[in-house]
């Protein structure tokens, strides 16, 4: 699926400011009524706010609402997927937007390139989408917060992702280059490889485990817990390599991805996301390389007693909640997250008892499919061919 960008280049710059202007009347309003988007866009003159208005309703950008007590219009999640890919274009953060490459339960993921034609990621973070919907019991909880829409905890969770894989690339762990971060999305540098969920052999099963241990437990040491550290958000680089002996060898290189779940050592319920964490890794060596570790854990309770200062280490976790990411956006995203049960990959356990069973049944051609599903294999010239110029009239506002 592609990111449908093509009325992009029919908006004037006064239907841009009209859409700005229903973006900043949402921080306060629920629908925004019709006047204060005439207010807030500046524009003189109904008629003309009127006809960029029912522009914007036709190619869905914005929504109309009929409230209890006033007509008005809503941004609809089109309309904030463009706002912040003007945003990203007037940064030259992204010249052009390509294919779909990786499907989250929550998430959209898309190939987009630099002006220069360097490839990048965007992912939009899309909270809400299958939750608000489906999750009937959560509404009531939802209306009653501050802004608590899919478009404010989709800001969060973009929000958080981008402070945390700046502050671990800063802290030498190897995680996709963080570019930017406008509203629901953000750009990062492309990882050329697939998820271990793709991945049916590695040479050396043990090694590659202890990898990735050894990424939880630094993980730990800097504070923090990944919370979803499965198969989907490892992507396995492979390195040509040499031995000592100066036979080619290929090294396997771990890139970790996803960070909006991630929680500090100090989380209430640490301990419970460190094993899962560890668990899942288990389960799958186990289950897809037949491979079982000689010795239990680690643990938490061990594990945690060091961390920090006293590892030589920052503590990941305080510095984020300096940066801009504060303590109480982490308490709202957190309390969104497990509201909807949409704090992991994994799914419930449910889900995953019926994973197992299709695991058993058929691992080789589920490793086939699912190279297909999580994340979608193009070649370079599919690429180039799929990859569509933003083009945006130039006055545009911020
Ligand atoms: P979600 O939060 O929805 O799980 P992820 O960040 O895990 O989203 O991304 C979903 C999929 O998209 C990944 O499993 C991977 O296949 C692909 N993907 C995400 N980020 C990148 C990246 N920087 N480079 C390459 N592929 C990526
Ligand atoms: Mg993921």
């Amino acid at each position: 699926m592609k990111l449908n960008t093509k009325a992009m280049r029919y908006l004037k710059a006064e239907d841009w400011r009209v859409l700005t202007a229903v973006e900043m009347g949402s921080k306060n309003h629920e629908v925004v009524p019709t006047p204060l988007i005439a207010n807030i866009s500046g524009l003189r003159g109904g008629s003309g706010v009127h006809k960029c208005i029912s522009n914007l309703a036709k190619v869905g950008l914005i929504a109309k609402v009929k409230n209890a007590k006033y007509d008005g219009y809503r941004l609809t999640y089109g309309g904030l997927d463009y706002l912040a890919l003007n945003t990203h274009r007037k940064q030259n953060n992204i010249f052009s937007v390509g294919n779909q490459i990786g499907v989250g339960k929550e998430s959209d993921i898309y190939v987009v390139a630099s002006p220069s034609g360097v490839q990048r990621v965007l992912k939009i973070h899309r909270l809400g989408r299958i939750s608000f919907r489906t999750v009937k019991a959560n509404r009531d909880y939802l209306r009653n917060r501050s802004s608590g829409s899919w478009m404010y905890m989709s800001r969060l969770a973009a929000l958080k992702e981008y402070a945390f894989m700046t502050a671990l690339r800063d802290s030498g762990f190897v995680v996709p280059e963080p570019i930017a971060q406008s509203r629901h999305t953000i750009v990062m540098s492309l990882i050329d490889a697939f998820p271990l969920r793709t991945i049916a052999k590695v040479p050396d099963p043990a090694a590659f485990y202890n990898k990735l241990i050894s990424i939880i437990l630094r993980l730990l040491k800097y504070g923090l817990i990944h919370g979803d550290f499965n198969e989907f958000n490892i992507l396995v680089e492979e390195k040509a390599d040499t031995t000592e002996s100066g036979e080619p060898k290929i090294t396997l290189r771990p890139v970790l991805i996803d960070f909006p779940q991630m929680v500090s050592i100090d989380h209430a319920n640490a301990e419970y996301y460190f094993d899962r964490d560890v668990n899942c890794i288990k389960r799958f060596f186990e289950r897809r390389f037949h491979f079982v570790p000689d010795e239990p854990g680690p643990f938490f309770k061990d594990a945690v007693k060091v961390v920090g200062e006293a590892a030589g280490a920052r503590r990941i976790d305080v510095d984020v909640e300096a940066s801009g990411f504060s303590r109480k956006m982490a308490k709202e995203l957190e309390a969104y997250m497990r509201d909807v049960g949409a704090d992991g990959d994994g799914g419930d356990a449910e889900g995953e008892a019926e994973q197992d069973e299709e695991d058993e049944e058929d691992d080789e051609e589920e490793v086939e499919e699912e190279g297909q599903q999580g994340a979608i294999e193009l070649d370079d010239d599919e690429l180039d061919q799929a990859m569509t110029v933003l083009q945006i009239n130039d006055d545009t506002p911020e």
